[in-house]
């Protein structure tokens, strides 16, 4: 195996290491937080500097939404030029896995919010965590002859009224935007009730089957009156524009 280790100094990231390692072709660069993989040639590799600033912006982000998470070790990050899927994480092997070529770059926080919820609690419903990465993002739609930015939150209630139910939402899976954004509806709503300080304390408490229990404990409500109180809210959101 070659080996290969440069130093350099890109300002104002101060110093990181380039290695060069014959790891399933995978290239990569080494800051304080991250470990950054990328192909020989690739797109990633051209644009390197801009690669590390912001990945670097986005791992800082989702630690700003929760200081009181600390990471061990560093999180493995992948760049691909061809990924079926914009992303994912792998949270409990502390990799998150984006799209990085010349026509689309991933470079949100959501990913690396999974590695971080999965720190906090690796016993929360799957969807649920979904819901959580997705609270704060807003999606362009097509309106009109126009496009604007709707939250996804809003884009929860494109979900038929017959999944505002809290057992569609405390799954351990999830496989569509839809459930995703639905998930977030309910974590807006959550988060509404006692804001976000004690929101963290629900969502540590969060079993994967036993979900019940930490709802009633953190609305003072048996499950059907904090339902009835979500199908209200769901009512409530404006109906978003566009198909
Ligand atoms: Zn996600």
């Amino acid at each position: 195996m070659i080996r290969l280790r440069v130093r350099l100094v890109l300002l104002p990231l101060g110093i990181f290491l380039l290695c060069g390692c014959g790891n399933g072709g995978w290239q990569s660069v080494e800051t304080d937080r991250l470990i950054i993989h990328y192909k020989k040639d690739s797109f990633a590799e051209k644009n390197l500097a801009e690669v590390v600033a912001d990945y670097e912006d986005s791992i800082r982000a989702a630690e700003r939404l929760l200081p009181q998470v600390r990471l061990e070790g560093k999180v493995k990050v992948y760049l691909h030029e061809h990924l079926e899927k914009l992303g994912y994480a792998r949270a409990a092997a502390r990799e998150v896995h984006f799209r990085y070529d010349r026509e689309f770059r991933l470079t949100s926080m959501h990913e690396f919010l999974h590695i971080f919820l999965h720190r906090l609690n690796p016993q929360v419903p799957l969807r649920f965590e979904e819901g959580v990465c997705r609270v704060h993002e807003v999606r362009t739609v097509r309106a009109g002859s126009g496009a604007v930015q709707v939250p996804l939150v809003q884009l929860g209630k494109r979900a038929a009224p017959s999944m505002w139910r809290l057992d569609q939402i405390f799954l351990d899976h999830y496989s569509s935007d839809e459930e995703g954004n639905l998930a977030a509806a309910f974590v807006a709503f959550a988060m509404q009730e006692h804001g976000e300080g004690p929101f963290w304390n629900f969502y540590g408490s969060l079993r994967k089957r036993e979900w019940r229990p930490a709802i009633e404990n953190y609305f003072g409500q048996d499950i059907h009156t904090v339902e009835a109180r979500f199908v209200n809210f769901m009512k409530r959101i404006p109906d978003p524009p566009g198909a």
